[in-house]
């Protein structure tokens, strides 16, 4: 088992696939070869595979496994796409091994996690699967470092699953919430004047200032029991034109977490407040508030039949079934609305993901793969006796 997927890895590291807005190098850039490799991979293994272009040379993989007309469909998704390469500190493609670690970009975020994933997909295993009546799908997803676009345009053409398991480095703890994102902007116009008489002017800068004290890192609200408090990070400031000059126009670019249940609108007209405030006090003429973009958190309940079944195969694989909230965000989120039930899991240290020397470490890796094994065998055996 260990060689097998071991070689499988290194072949997956050594087909570049870094986001093309993180590499000026044609043969790094694009999911396309990945996505070609892979179809080529599950279609010699009885996978019915599509290739969906998303954007020019940058497609979602879509593999389904047995009945056409399924009693269940249970998704597998990872993601094609990788982090770039400038700046690593091992050879970012030849899947070094040293120490029981596999070196590489995408070692571990997350051609591991798919790695593991794809070794499971056993022929007895797959056969046990469409006895039950259960159609497995494996979806490779495209452009998921830089904001999901693959995975949102698979629930905008409808795509449904049952239930699901996200690919990604989890140190095999099997995640069911993590927070949402609310990016937006708040943009502060004052008056312009000259440097040496500031009371002519209205610095936008200093309501910018104002503003950030005024918008507290932990908003008000209960906290999450797994993800704990939202959070408010204000990210980006960009203001001003000129050492002597009153600054006329400051833009702050914010990110908020969102817990399950939160909602944008009170988020978004709290802001607004704060902005109408800074208005009548004179601290600015005119300010505006804009949504970036926004994305949704997920939340799946620990009793849930599909964490219950993963828990019993990490388990059976002499690991604890720990579960657990994240602060990082996944395709999870976006899928969630999509998928009965959905979760995320996979070998590999997220710390490790982005890295200069992103590794895997291989017994995690063989553990992964153990655990994605028993419990594909244990939801054809629920299936079957109608569970
Ligand atoms: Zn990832």
């Amino acid at each position: 088992m260990a060689d097998d997927i071991t070689a499988l890895l290194r072949e997956l590291v050594g087909i570049p696939s870094v986001d093309p807005h993180l590499t000026d190098n044609p043969a790094h850039a694009g999911e396309a070869r990945m996505a070609r490799f892979l179809a080529d991979w599950l279609e010699a293994r009885g996978f019915r595979v599509e290739l969906k272009e998303v954007q020019p040379a940058r497609p979602n993989l879509i593999a389904r496994f047995g009945p056409a007309h399924p009693r269940r469909t249970l998704l597998i998704e990872g993601h094609l796409d990788t982090q770039g390469v400038h700046g690593m500190v091992v050879p970012p493609f030849d899947g070094e091994i040293r120490d029981g670690r596999l070196f590489g970009r995408g070692a571990c975020d997350m051609k591991g996690p798919m790695a593991a994933a794809l070794w499971s997909f056993a022929p007895d295993v797959l056969e046990a699967l469409a006895g039950a009546g259960v159609q497995l799908i494996f979806v490779g997803a495209m452009g998921e470092e830089r904001g999901n676009t693959g995975a949102m345009d698979l629930v905008a053409r409808g795509f449904r699953a049952d239930e699901a398991v996200v690919l990604e480095p989890t140190g095999l703890e099997i995640v069911l919430a993590h927070k949402g994102t609310l990016w937006f902007e708040t943009e502060l116009v004052g008056l312009a004047a000259h440097g040496a008489q500031p009371d002519a002017g209205v610095n936008a800068i200093r309501a910018a200032a104002e503003l950030i004290r005024r918008l507290p890192v932990r908003p008000a609200g209960p906290a999450h029991p797994v993800l704990g408090p939202p959070t408010l990070n204000a990210g980006v400031i960009r203001g001003g034109t000129s050492v002597n000059i009153v600054a006329e126009r400051c833009a702050v670019e914010w990110d908020r977490r969102m817990l399950p249940g939160e909602d944008a609108d009170p988020v978004l007209g709290e802001v607004r407040a704060q902005l109408d405030a800074l208005r009548r006090e004179g601290l600015v003429r005119e300010a505006r508030v804009q949504v970036i973009k926004a994305t949704p958190p997920f939340e799946t309940a620990g009793d849930a039949p599909l964490i219950g079944r993963l828990g019993r195969a990490c388990v059976a694989e002499g690991r604890p079934a720990r579960t657990a909230g994240t602060g990082w965000y996944s395709d999870a989120g976006i899928l969630a609305p999509a998928c009965g039930a959905i979760c995320v899991f996979g070998p590999g240290d997220i710390a490790q993901a982005h890295t200069a020397g992103e590794y895997i470490d291989l017994e995690q890796l063989e553990a992964g793969a153990r655990i994605l094994r028993r419990f594909l065998l244990t939801t054809a055996a629920g299936a079957g006796k109608g569970a």
